[in-house]
Parts: structure tokens; C-alpha cells; sequence
């Protein structure tokens, strides 16, 4: 298994880490590899960031847990262009990163369910 770390060198507190079968250091992975498939998820159930549920699927040992609305500030996002994180309700708020500008993909919301409690 691979994991990539953030581009940028320094001292930024804990490194975030990717896990599952990334295919770059955008955490596009071997299922979704798009231009726009930029963005990779903690999952509430681990706290792990994987770039989507399939991943999680695959290098798992465990079910996925959703996060609660209660959770919405948690930053459970990530941008893998600028390695910035977002909340929840950030990301559910925009179509693009709000530190580099670069958009996300608008076909992640029909994933929504399988991360976030409606
Ligand atoms: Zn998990
Ligand atoms: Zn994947
Ligand atoms: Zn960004």
C-alpha cells in the first residue's frame, strides 16, 4: 500500500496522510482519476483519509460509518491539489477549494449518503 504525504516541506503540524490505492499525490485513486477527482475523506468510522469509499472498501477492515450532522465542523476533507482540509460543511457549501481554487468534482454530491447523514 502507498501512502503520499504533502507536497510542501515545513512545519504545518501533523502530517496528513492518504491512504489506499492513490494513483498521485492529488489523491486521485484507481477509481476515480479525473481531472476534478481531487479530494480525499476522513472517514468517521476510522478517522482515516481515503480518497473515496471504494478505497476505504478495499484497504479497510471494517464498515464505513457516516459522519452526524452534529459533526459538520469536523474537517474531514481534503484538498489534494494545495493539501488544505475543509469541514464538512465547508465542502458541502462549495464547488471549489477555497484556498486554491481548484473545483471539485460536481458528481461527489451524488456520494454524499455514503459519507455524510442527510
Ligand atoms: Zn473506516
Ligand atoms: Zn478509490
Ligand atoms: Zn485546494
Amino acid at each position: 500500500m502507498t501512502s503520499y504525504e504533502p507536497p510542501r516541506g515545513g512545519s504545518g503540524g501533523p502530517a496528513v496522510r492518504v491512504l489506499g490505492p492513490t494513483v498521485d499525490d492529488q489523491t486521485r485513486c484507481v477509481h476515480y482519476a479525473g481531472p476534478l477527482d481531487v479530494i480525499a475523506i476522513r472517514f468517521h468510522c476510522c478517522g482515516e483519509f481515503y480518497p473515496c469509499f471504494r478505497c476505504h472498501a478495499d484497504a479497510a477492515d471494517h464498515a464505513l460509518s457516516v459522519w452526524p450532522r452534529a459533526e459538520f465542523d469536523t474537517h474531514a476533507l481534503l484538498c489534494g491539489v494545495c493539501w488544505s482540509t475543509l469541514s464538512i460543511s465547508e465542502y458541502r457549501a462549495t464547488d471549489a477549494c477555497p484556498y486554491c481554487g481548484t473545483g471539485f468534482n460536481p458528481g461527489c454530491s451524488l456520494h454524499y449518503p455514503l459519507y455524510f447523514a442527510e
